[in-house]
């Protein structure tokens, strides 16, 4: 008799599946502590390098040092009612769409975020469809809560999704479309033109059906927009809205795991909704975001990393790879380059980078094979070091095809 795995049959398949982005990180580990951290480029993860903004370290102080508070205390699973209404204010601002503070539920990142939105509305074998190339954790997200996830493929080379493609996944069991602007892996930004297109073939299903199919917006890389790109506001346009953000990315706060959900006050049955998403928040474990993480994203909503760094580092990135000969589209935020492979295997390409101790992620592991991920959110110095690992690259990549 064979002895049963230790961890559940689901997990087995999951763990078998898991993610190349991990994968590589580990991969950079490994080859850092061989080689010394100075001579592996690792562009695996998107993990930013920058510390936070100089007042979101103050306030972690003034917030770590003040007495007779209470701060390290329980409370509503909803979040603080301050924190709450500043978030909802801001976001109201911002939006042009009035949030009140009930419509605010603060979550442990957008990850957090996400898995409470996505147990809040599926029934088992409900459809969420998502774009490729995509945050391949969304599969898991999806994967807990019972449903199924349904691939728009990519639609390269600008990579704004299709809505026509869409609107042929959509079906009576679609029950949110996930769209993340500015995205990753690719940084591009979704245009008003393409988001509107969306919410109109999204309205008509609708209707079809007689369903109701929520845009989940994930959107922690908003703050990170160059060259005064302009972004649409997705419950300006699409009534059935959910906001899920974080401040992992705006913040460079990503272990400290902090983020909101906000649903939009225009949709139907929305208290109910909220009802859900409290309770959510706690009977998946996470009970409350963190306390006193959310009282400093809170009081710096006007804050950000710097974004112009971030931009220096595209465009040195973008010039050198495309000087080497590599096809890209130049993208217009976050802090990730999605270029073409030069060979038509990706995984095969990374290996091929691997042995130059480049570190970067395949295009598969985003639903889309022929590419490859660079988080560029590294320090200019490890970019610009990289350039004769990349020209040693390129030389064998460009006599190889
Ligand atoms: N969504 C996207 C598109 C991401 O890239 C990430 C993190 O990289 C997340 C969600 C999760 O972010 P958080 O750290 O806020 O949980």
């Amino acid at each position: 008799m064979t002895k049963k795995s230790v961890v559940s049959e689901r997990v087995l398949v999951s763990l078998e599946n898991s993610s190349f982005i991990r994968a590589m990180f580990e991969e950079g580990i490994a080859l850092k502590k061989k080689y010394g951290a100075e001579n592996v480029f690792d562009f695996s993860l998107g993990n930013p390098e920058n510390e936070p903004p100089l007042r979101v370290r103050e306030l972690i102080k003034m917030y770590a040092s003040q007495d007779d508070q209470g701060i390290h205390k329980y409370m509503p699973n909803a979040g603080h009612s301050d924190v709450r209404e500043k978030t909802a204010a801001y976001l109201s601002k911002e939006t042009g769409v009035e949030y009140p503070a009930s419509n605010i539920v603060m979550t442990c990142g957008a990850a957090g975020g996400i898995n409470v939105v996505l147990k809040t509305i599926l029934n088992p074998g409900d459809e969420v469809v998502v774009f490729a190339p995509y945050f391949p954790e969304y599969f898991a997200y999806v994967d807990n809560h019972r449903g199924t996830t349904v691939v728009v493929p990519p639609n390269p080379p600008a990579f704004q999704p299709d809505p026509g493609s869409l609107a042929a996944h959509i079906n009576p069991n679609t029950k949110a479309v996930i769209i993340n602007t500015p995205n990753n892996p690719t940084g591009v930004v979704y245009s008003k033109e393409t988001l509107q297109k969306i919410a109109e073939v999204l309205s008509t299903k609708e209707k079809e059906y007689g369903t109701n199919i929520f845009i989940i917006s994930d959107e922690p890389y908003k703050k990170i927009v160059f060259d005064n790109q302009p972004l649409t506001s997705i419950p300006q346009i699409y009534k059935n809205t959910i906001i899920v953000n974080s401040y992992s990315k705006s913040l460079s706060l990503a272990g400290e795991r902090i983020g909101y959900v906000a649903v939009s006050p225009l949709i139907d049955g929305v208290d109910m909704l909220m009802h859900g998403a409290i309770y959510c928040n706690r009977v998946l474990g996470y009970v409350n975001a963190p306390s006193m993480f959310q009282k400093v994203a809170a009081d710096a909503q006007d804050e950000s990393v710097d974004v112009e760094s971030y931009k220096k580092r595209r465009d040195v990135f973008c010039a050198m790879l495309k000087e080497l000969g590599f096809e890209l589209t130049i993208p217009e935020g976050a802090f990730y380059l999605f270029p073409k492979s030069p060979i038509p295997n990706d995984v095969e390409f990374k290996n091929i980078a691997l042995k130059h101790k480049v570190i970067i992620v395949p295009g598969s592991g985003f639903g889309c094979p022929g590419y490859f991920r660079i988080a560029y959110c590294v320090d200019m110095k490890t970019i610009e070091n990289s350039k004769t690992a990349f020209e040693a690259i390129a030389k064998e990549v460009f006599q190889l095809s």
